[in-house]
């Protein structure tokens, strides 16, 4: 394990899920950041808070065009220990063995650490960097509202920042000249192909529907099978349409992960079900082929138990696709290692839109992610640390 992994290997522990639960601006949070703060200003690193809560720590004169490294220290509920911490843990492993070299840079650096990448407090992931970039307006930002009914604003001038100067922060991404993320990998990519380390190629484009099947309520005691048109075996057999359309087109993911049977009694047939897609693939064009193809299959079969179904769009990404000149410019810096694409999202795709971005990957050798199961080895770990040392020095 890196040194400083186990240094917050006790902070934000929780109990009831397992793993950890760190949400920006609580308490297990606030823990890291001073952690952070205090293991980055021990290696000589000057350390300040933007506007949006993101940490930076410099090294050397802050920008312009500075090389920045980072991820960040916020988890999902009953998170891993390593998607984010890992990546900043080996920014400041890796710059303190350039310092410990002799190196020295002849270009701006600084470890960037994002505010709520996972969006588990506020409900909105990659909140700090879509701030910064104006992906997020900053008035729906301050209107947020965390399960304990506290606003993103009052939440963020708890935590000392002004909530009137939320928001797009130029001043902040004119200073990155390019952005580098290592991070956990959070699939089986690495596994497949038996390396250590991978650059990221893209980002998968990501949709979600609301799938609605509407039927006939009725007696589930005085109604004949033959009469029904109940619309929760119409949505079993729209959730097994799913699944056999994704499995048959390679590299798609489609998920059915949440429903809401109204009205459901125990005693009831439903009068309608609401199903929620989550649908993934490497284009925008294929994961909209893909939705069209679930469509039809979806109408086809609810038809047949004669109910009727509406498909209504709540979210859209488009792919992201990390800078290719990067990622060559990567992969021959560390011998050919492999560019996988990934379905999660990152502050550096978000960034993607402003600076040339780039991600490498440590293997995961559980391919479970946002659980305990998480997990890097010692030697993979160090593997990532080294890689990123040597873009670092080759950037530098
Ligand atoms: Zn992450």
């Amino acid at each position: 394990m890196l040194a400083g992994l186990d240094e917050i290997a006790g902070t934000g522990r929780d109990a009831q899920r397992g793993g950890y639960s760190r949400h920006v601006w609580q308490a297990a949070d606030l823990e890291l950041r001073a952690w952070f703060i205090e293991r980055a200003e021990r290696i000589g690193l000057a350390v300040e808070t933007d506007r949006n809560g993101n940490i930076w720590a410099w090294w050397g004169e802050p920008g312009p065009d500075a090389v920045v490294t980072g991820s960040h220290l916020d988890s999902v509920p009953g998170g891993g220990a390593f998607d984010g911490p890992l990546g900043v843990v080996s920014s400041l492993d890796a710059i303190a063995r350039l310092q410990a070299s002799g190196f020295v840079p002849s270009r701006a650096c600084a470890i960037l650490v994002f505010a709520e990448e996972e969006g588990s407090r506020f409900g909105i992931a990659c909140l700090g960097s879509r701030l910064m970039t104006g992906a997020l307006h900053a008035d729906r930002a301050r209107a947020l509202v965390d399960p304990d009914g506290i606003t993103l604003a009052d939440a963020a001038a708890r935590a000392g920042l002004d909530p009137a100067r939320l928001g797009t922060d130029r001043e902040s991404l004119e200073r990155i000249g390019l952005f580098v993320e290592l991070h956990v990998e959070q699939g089986r990519g690495l596994i497949d192909l038996g390396g250590p380390v991978a650059v990221a190629s893209s980002i998968l484009a990501h949709g979600r529907w609301r799938l609605t099947v509407t039927g006939q309520g009725n007696h589930a005691g005085a109604t004949l099978m033959a009469d029904r048109r109940d619309p929760m075996v119409a949505a079993a057999r729209a959730v097994l349409a799913v699944q056999d359309t994704a499995a048959a087109r390679p590299g798609t993911r489609a998920t059915v992960g949440r429903m809401n049977i109204v009205p459901g009694g125990t005693n009831v047939i439903p009068s309608s079900v609401q199903a929620w897609l989550d649908a993934r693939a490497e284009t925008d064009e294929e994961t909209r082929a893909l939705l069209g193809e679930i469509t039809a299959a979806v109408e086809a079969v609810v038809a047949e138990n004669g109910c009727s179904v509406s498909v209504v769009e709540e979210s859209w990404a488009d792919a992201v696709h990390f800078d290719p000149e990067l990622r060559d410019r990567f992969s021959a810096v560390l011998g050919d290692v492999p560019a996988l694409a990934t379905g999660a999202g990152h502050d550096s795709g978000v960034l993607t839109a402003s600076v040339p971005s780039a991600m490498l990957f440590v293997r995961n050798p559980t391919g479970i992610s946002h659980s305990p199961e998480e997990f890097a080895s010692a030697d993979d770990c160090v593997a990532g640390v080294e890689a990123l040392e040597k873009l670092l020095r080759t950037l530098l």
